[in-house]
């Protein structure tokens, strides 16, 4: 997929967080990825180690928090966890839905020293 330029993107960010907050170093990094991303968490963690080769982050530790996919069901106005495979709402059956959660990826917080 397209992990190289997600990572590359999220570390031109953490690096600004971190130069803005005068840090010696990157800690840990939190991370918010929508099930539905389809981005896999082992590629972001090894592109993440040649990337932050020589910057703040070297050495930080990424922490992934996955959210579920969730819908919202045009028909009877429901919310629910949207499971592969099955495109139906689980209350009336309806199967024009909105994804309302899933598609998120962004960097949620830093912790510098
Ligand atoms: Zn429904």
């Amino acid at each position: 997929m397209h992990e190289l330029t997600i990572t590359q993107n999220m570390l031109d960010i953490v690096l600004e967080q971190a130069e803005k907050a005068e840090a010696r170093e990157v800690g840990k990094i939190n991370l918010v990825i929508g099930e539905m991303t389809g981005v896999v968490k082992e590629c972001v963690q090894f592109y993440f180690g040649f990337l932050s080769q020589g910057t703040l982050a070297e050495g930080a530790t990424l922490s992934f928090i996955m959210t579920p996919t969730k819908a919202r069901c045009r028909v009877c106005d429901k919310l629910f966890e949207l499971k592969e495979f099955d495109w139906a709402c689980p209350y009336c059956g309806g199967k024009e839905m909105e994804i309302v959660a899933g598609k998120e990826l962004f960097v949620e917080s830093i912790e510098v020293e």
